[in-house]
Parts: C-alpha cells; structure tokens; sequence
C-alpha cells in the first residue's frame, strides 16, 4: 500500500523523494544542469548546491533559451490562508536570486479565491486580506515594482481571465478529478480553480506578445498544476512552463511538513523574538536522551529539523558543513546548537520585518492590473 500521499492539499506519511520523482515523472536535477545554470549565473545558490531544490522540468531548456537571448520569466504563488512562515520564505528567497542574476521579472500569484473555496470556514474578505498581509512578506524581499507582478485573484482577474478559459476548455472533468483527486461534492469554484492557476503560466507570454516561457521555483506539491499546463500548452500555442522543484521542509516538530494548525510546528514572519527563540529550543532533534550519549555516540543531523533550518538558512557552506560534523563526532550538543540557528533566524527576521513594515501599504503599486 500507500506509505506517503502528496497532493497539492496534503502531505501524509514520511516521504520518500526519489520515488515520488517516478510518480510524478519529474526528472532529477544532474551535475550538468547545475553546471550550466553556473555558466550563466556566475554561481550556484546554496538551496541548489545543497539539495534541497532536487527536481525539475525542463530546467535545462530554460537556461539555453536564456542563453539564446530569449525573454522568459519566473513564476509562482502562494495560498493566502494565514500568516507566513520563515518555510513559506524559501522558495521565494530563491526567486529572488534568479530575479537578480537573470534580470526576469516575477509573476506572484495570490490565491485567494482557492483558499476561500478550500477552508468552509474562510470568509473571502479573510483570504483577500491575508494576500495583502501574504504580499508584504514577499515584497521585503526587495523587489522593485518593475520587477514583481502580484496577481490578486479576486482583484486582478482581467488580464487572466481570457487565457483561463481556453485552458478550462481543454480540460475535462474526469482529467482534474484524477489528477487532483476531486469529488461529487467538490464545490465547482475549486474545481474551475486549476485553470487559473494554469493560466499564469501562460500570462507573460500573451502580455509580451512573443513566446515568454516561465521557470517556476516551487514545492514538488505543486507538480500536478504544471503537469496539466504542459500537456495543453503546445494545443494553445504556448511555451511550456518549465519548473524546479524542493522538498517539503520540515517542521520543527520533526515531520515532514508543517502543518498550520500547530502553530508550534513553524517560525512565523511576525512571531516575536521571545516566540522564536521558544519554539527554537523546545524542537524535536536529533540529539541523543543525554549530553553524555550524545558527546560518546553524537545525534542525527539528517532527521534534525534545528540542523534543516541551519541548511536553509545559513550562506556559509563550511559553517553548515562544521554543524554537521560537530553533530555527528558529539562535539555539539543540542542546546548550544539550537542557540546558533536562534541567532541566525532571529538577525533575518528583524531585518525581515523592518523592510515588511516599509512595504505595508505599497501592495497596490506591484498589482499587475494596476500597471496594465
Ligand atoms: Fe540537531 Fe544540532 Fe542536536 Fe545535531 S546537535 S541533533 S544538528 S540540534
């Protein structure tokens, strides 16, 4: 049977990554794609050189139509449901990068009508309003408006909307049932939702008015979207979206994924210092009962959600690479290990939120409609 489900709603059991790579039909990420996005970026970003994006479709074309000379851009979302997490940040922090060494401006979709479709309990007004709280923590990344194009669902429809549905007319029902596990009594907003989320992909081309392909950094959850958008693109005259993908990250409880009704599982963008460090030194580990087992036998980085978040979060190979042994050897213990990643996480989320304040009432300026 089944030992993980991945869908993007859930993700259940411990996930064995290169399996759900067959699954899906993504292809894993080799030595020469990496090799070539080095050639054209001048260096590797440490989320790639680390692993943690392991996955992809058609990365390696990307590249050389960049190295062609030919426009493309970056895509991705996110389902403004709650407050974001520093886990939520990462593949944005990657978009970022590839924003700045290629030059290509962003395309970040808010979902706020999926999310007003998926929870019963979400008024719309909610989800809309965390978009614009969800768009301050993207635009503290230090996008300008020239370079970051935030789609509202529910507010920036319009140019969307002729591409959405030529998608939803290549798409049948038995197709996004199977492929997103949809049911009788799946209300139809969700189940027209796919399109709209297709339909981004294909956005850049029809405003540059030349074939504008997109790279889309983002969790291996989302697969299914682009899967779809690829088997239509070509029947739409449109490039095929392209994609890189990362592993779950873990939550600080252990599994492998966060969950948002246990608020203790995650580092929140607005969590206080106080909170942070809380959560920080009560997080499952690796570590061993005793400070004694742990300097005679040393812990598990791999399992070690503290020994993730420093992976994630930390630029400094060697010093990522000294946790890792010092773990292992039993040099490091646990305690004194947990107060580094606090220090690291705590010095980027105050400037996080310091450039998350300037950006509050500023989200209209990066809406693409209102620069259409
Ligand atoms: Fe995790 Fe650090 Fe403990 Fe190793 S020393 S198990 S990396 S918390």
């Amino acid at each position: 049977g089944e030992d993980f489900v991945v869908t993007p709603w859930e993700v259940r059991g411990k996930v064995d990554y290169e399996k759900l790579l067959r699954q899906f039909g993504a292809k894993p990420l080799t030595a020469e794609e990496v090799a070539l996005l080095e050639k054209y970026a001048g260096d590797v970003h440490p989320l790639i050189k680390r692993g943690f994006f392991y996955a992809h479709r058609d990365f390696d074309f990307i590249l050389k139509w960049h190295g062609e000379g030919r426009p493309w851009a970056l895509y991705t979302g996110r389902g403004p449901s709650g407050p974001v997490h520093i886990g939520h940040m990462v593949p944005w922090i990657l978009l970022k990068w590839f924003s700045d060494k290629f030059g290509v401006e962003v395309y970040f979709q808010m979902t706020d009508d999926e999310k007003f479709f998926d929870d019963p309990e979400m008024k719309l007004e909610e989800a809309t309003g965390w978009a614009y709280e969800n768009a301050l923590d993207v635009i503290a990344l230090g996008f300008g408006p020239d370079k970051l194009h935030l789609i509202v669902d529910t507010k920036d429809i319009a140019p969307l909307y002729p591409i959405a549905v030529r998608v939803a007319k290549k798409l049948t029902w038995n197709t996004v049932k199977a492929t997103f596990g949809f049911t009788d009594s799946s209300n139809i907003g969700l189940i027209f939702y796919p399109s709209l989320q297709i339909a981004v992909a294909f956005l850049p081309t029809e405003l540059k008015k030349e074939p504008t392909p997109v790279l889309i950094p983002c969790a291996i959850d989302q697969d299914p979207y682009f899967r779809l958008a690829r088997d239509i693109a070509d029947s739409l005259s449109y490039p095929k979206p392209t994609t890189l993908y990362s592993k779950f990250i873990m939550a600080l409880t252990g599994e492998s994924k966060m969950s948002a009704s246990n608020p203790d599982s995650a580092i929140y963008t607005m969590d206080d210092d106080k909170t942070v460090k809380h959560k920080i030194l009560n997080a499952f580990t690796g570590g061993r009962p005793t400070a004694e087992e742990q300097r005679k036998y040393g812990g598990n980085p791999d399992i070690c959600p503290v020994f993730h978040y420093h992976m994630l979060f930390d630029p400094d190979d060697a010093s990522v690479e000294k946790i890792r042994q010092d773990c292992k050897s039993g040099a490091l213990l646990c305690g004194e290990c947990k107060l580094k990643l606090h220090e690291k996480i705590s010095k980027f989320l105050k400037e996080h939120r310091e450039r998350r304040e300037k950006a509050r009432g500023k989200v209209d300026e990066y809406r693409l409609s209102v620069k259409l």
